[in-house]
């Protein structure tokens, strides 16, 4: 589970709480919903003990995600949860510790005041060191890494200065000493850089109906145009949805990334191109020479393993797709992962189908994929006791993965 985020309702001024990765601000006083959208990633603060205007804030960049990286005997994944220091100052932790944990935190507002450090850290650093220090399992050199992140943003700890002392704002305990005649955080602090932090009302640009979604679903669709809709720049842009066929009256539909692809430095426009490059055991059809290639990638969070799994099967399968791409009116699973997050996934994918991995893996460097169209498809799945299941591929998803990957 993520950490809590408290924010006040835009219309009614109503203190909310919500998870760190949603993004649908739900107020049940007034029973208006905001989408929360941020340019790069969400700042916040951890709350001082007492407020006051000269507080400086220390920034600590935060992820959560999958890792994979792809090793010449196959590809390897676990789940990162990494909140470190991102200025290079000796003299504070360089970890919040379980701080945010037991604190409710605020994002970083226009008018918060203060002074504000740098972040001079970045994320992919972040993540390679502390795979450096994680042991053997990535110590085995990588041809390729991927992050695929539920939460990047930055946390900031306040402090404050008093004569040659830095103090803890949240504790107002000491921290460090300060060198004398030496104002060591004017190079790196800057005046509140604003939150970059928008509230995008959730009506729709097509027709002006509601938009629907849950809250952390990075998706939101309109019932009436039968639309679906993903926040970018300062607004909603349109998503293009298609309909996996095969769909029965009490199916469930489950969001996919398709992304269609070019291969860059290394041949891959066409499925066949795909299949010979992954050297499957299958006989090359003439007409695969003609389709694109097109990746798939869970739309939703699940477990790396899951993710992987569900990616190679329908990449390999190809499932049909409706371009009509009518939403239905009932059944559908929220979205939850971004595409920018799905298109990272697309070497990976490649990497975990190959089946010559020592004459391939070593050619991942070189590789680069190109998305020249993507889309949202919805395919039908229907439920077992244990599992959703998919008719056309045969694919099955644990029901009990699901629902975990909604807390990832
Ligand atoms: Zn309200
Ligand atoms: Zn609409």
């Amino acid at each position: 589970m993520g950490l809590t985020v408290v924010q006040e309702c835009p219309q009614c001024g109503a203190p909310i709480e919500l998870d760190e990765t949603h993004r649908l601000l739900r107020c049940p006083y007034c029973d208006v919903n905001s989408f929360l959208f941020a340019d790069r990633y969400f700042r916040f603060v951890l709350p001082p003990k007492t407020p006051r205007k000269d507080l400086i804030y220390l920034p600590y960049l935060r992820f959560r995600g999958s890792v994979f990286s792809c090793h010449r005997d196959g590809v390897r994944h676990r789940i990162m949860d990494i909140t470190h220091l991102s200025v290079p100052f000796k003299r504070v932790p360089v970890s919040l510790g379980l701080r945010p944990q037991a604190m409710k935190m605020r994002f970083v507002k226009a008018d918060t005041e203060g002074t504000f450090l740098k972040c001079l850290l970045k994320t992919e650093d972040l993540l390679a060191r502390a795979e450096k220090h994680a042991g053997s399992m990535d110590s085995v050199q990588a041809f390729h890494r991927a992050y695929i992140g539920d939460t990047t943003s930055l946390i900031y700890l306040p402090m404050y200065v008093e004569g040659e002392v830095l103090f803890d704002a949240i504790t107002a305990r000491p921290m460090a000493g300060l060198p004398r005649d030496r104002d060591i955080f004017s190079s790196i602090g800057e005046r509140n850089p604003g939150g970059g932090l928008t509230f995008l009302a959730t009506i729709c640009p097509g027709c002006g109906w509601n938009l629907e979604g849950e809250q952390d679903s990075v998706v939101l669709t309109c019932s009436n145009c039968e639309t679906a809709w993903e926040a970018k720049g300062r607004g909603f842009v349109k998503v293009e949805v298609r309909m996996g066929t095969g769909g029965r009256p009490d199916s469930d539909y489950l969001p996919f990334w398709s992304m269609t692809v070019e291969g860059r430095g290394v041949t891959i426009r066409s499925y066949a191109d795909f299949m010979r490059i992954t050297n499957q055991p299958r006989v090359i059809r003439s007409h695969w020479e003609n389709r694109d290639m097109i990746f798939f990638s869970p739309a939703f969070k699940i477990r790396p393993k899951l993710f992987l799994f569900l990616s190679q099967r329908l990449t390999l399968g190809q499932p049909q797709v409706d371009d009509r791409g009518k939403l239905p009116a009932k059944g559908l699973y929220p979205a939850t992962l971004p595409l920018s997050e799905a298109v990272q996934g697309i070497k990976v994918t490649l990497a975990g189908c190959v089946i010559t991995r020592k004459k391939i893996m070593p050619l991942l460097p070189r590789m680069g994929f190109a998305v020249r169209k993507a889309s949202l498809v919805y395919l039908p799945f229907h439920e077992t006791a244990h599992e959703m299941i998919n008719s056309e591929t045969g694919v099955g998803i644990n029901k009990k993965a699901l629902e975990f990957g909604r807390y990832l």
